[in-house]
């Protein structure tokens, strides 16, 4: 049988490289796009051992004439749409990036497609942050947006032009509204990797103490390595449609601060309230997390649950990892990696 091939876009990110993986593994022709301006050096595909297995191509989302290079030159079957400028924080001092990144940039790709390949299937990567603080105790797909971020803002008009084009040209074409989702290739920025990372710097000797935000909002953390394979899942059906994918547990940033820290030789105490709260080594008497305003955010989203019955009813989507085994797959692999 021919080889179906694929186009990841945002290949050196996260999802990208576990996206990536799974497809090389079900015998595609994987196409990885990236940006001229990367910084990344595909320490993530290297970590999976596929970096030599993709065809690399250049792409830069602000700008339409590359991806009609790409559509020209390959058949793709299937486009993940998965690059955006990610990092809510950074939203709200680069929002018109975040706009014609994460937003516009989906728009540039469903016209490509419209006009030159209407047959291939797209995935569009939108998010929980979608929801922003809503009255809904869980959110699922009618769940109405209330978008607090310039990033939540872009992924609206990204899930909803999506929407427009599968309705409007019959577009084989879905958003996977996904709840965070983390593992040892997650960003740096992001809070859960910052912590895994901070804690095995300071047990090395390399850093003081790690600042951070607001550590009592709650979020719903799946494994990303799970969640990749469900965006797949959603081409392979035979009618478009969006899914809410999540765990269905919710956690504090200190609660996922309390699991990591039960890795580490420490005996730890949380002394303190508000911008003072500490979390103190016991043995050296001294904090190794402070609180800084810096981290806050203009305006934050306090707690974020998935409902994902139409994805388990449908897609047979289950979530095999927990919190708990969420915190320790990424302390033992920051432990086995640091250095
Ligand atoms: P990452 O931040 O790890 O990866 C983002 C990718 O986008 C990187 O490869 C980055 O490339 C690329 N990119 C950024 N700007 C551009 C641009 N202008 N042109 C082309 N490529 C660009 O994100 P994740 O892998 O975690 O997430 C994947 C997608 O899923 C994103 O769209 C994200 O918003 C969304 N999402 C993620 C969730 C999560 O919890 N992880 C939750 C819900 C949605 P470079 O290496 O050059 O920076
Ligand atoms: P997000 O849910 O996409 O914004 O993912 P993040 O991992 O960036 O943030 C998750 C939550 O952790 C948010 O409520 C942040 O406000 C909170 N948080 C607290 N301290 C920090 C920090 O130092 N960095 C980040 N990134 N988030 C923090």
């Amino acid at each position: 049988m021919k080889k179906k091939v694929a186009l990841i876009t945002g290949v050196s990110g996260q999802d990208g490289a576990y996206l990536a993986k799974f497809l090389l593994d079900n015998n595609y022709t994987v196409v990885g796009a990236d940006r001229r301006s990367s910084r990344s050096d595909y320490w993530r595909l290297k970590r999976l051992n596929i970096n030599n297995n993709i065809i690399f191509e250049e792409l830069e989302l602000a700008e339409i004439n590359e991806m009609i290079r790409l559509i020209k030159k390959y058949n793709f079957n299937e486009i993940y749409n998965l690059a955006a400028q990610s990092f809510v924080q950074s939203s709200f001092s680069s929002p018109i990036n975040t706009a014609n990144i994460s937003g516009l940039g989906v728009l540039r790709i469903l016209e490509v497609i419209r006009n030159f390949s209407p047959t291939t299937k797209f995935y569009q990567a939108s998010s929980s942050e979608m929801f922003g603080n809503t009255a809904e105790k869980k959110q699922n797909e009618k769940t109405p947006f209330n978008p607090m971020s310039p990033y939540a803002i872009a992924k609206v008009f990204g899930h909803f032009v999506t929407k427009n084009y599968r309705d409007s040209y019959n577009l084989f074409a879905v958003s996977g509204i996904l709840f965070n989702h983390e593992s040892p290739l997650r960003g740096e920025e992001f809070v859960t990797r910052k912590i895994t990372l901070g804690l095995v710097k300071i047990i090395n000797g390399d850093l003081d103490f790690l600042e951070l935000g607001n550590i009592y909002s709650k979020r719903d953390w799946g494994y990303a390595k799970e969640y990749v394979k469900i965006m797949w899942k959603m081409l392979q059906q035979t009618v478009a449609n969006d899914y809410v994918i999540s765990t269905g547990e919710t956690h504090t940033v200190k609660e996922f601060i309390n699991e990591a820290v039960k890795y580490l030789d420490l005996k730890t105490t949380w002394k303190g309230k508000g911008l003072n709260e500490e979390l103190i080594d016991l043995e050296k008497n001294k904090p190794i997390i402070k609180i800084s305003k810096r981290f806050f955010r203009p305006a934050e989203v306090d707690i974020l649950l998935g409902n994902s019955a139409k994805a388990e009813k449908y897609l047979k989507w289950k979530p095999e990892t927990n919190f708990k085994d969420l915190v320790k797959i990424m302390m033992e692999n920051e432990l086995k990696y640091y250095k």
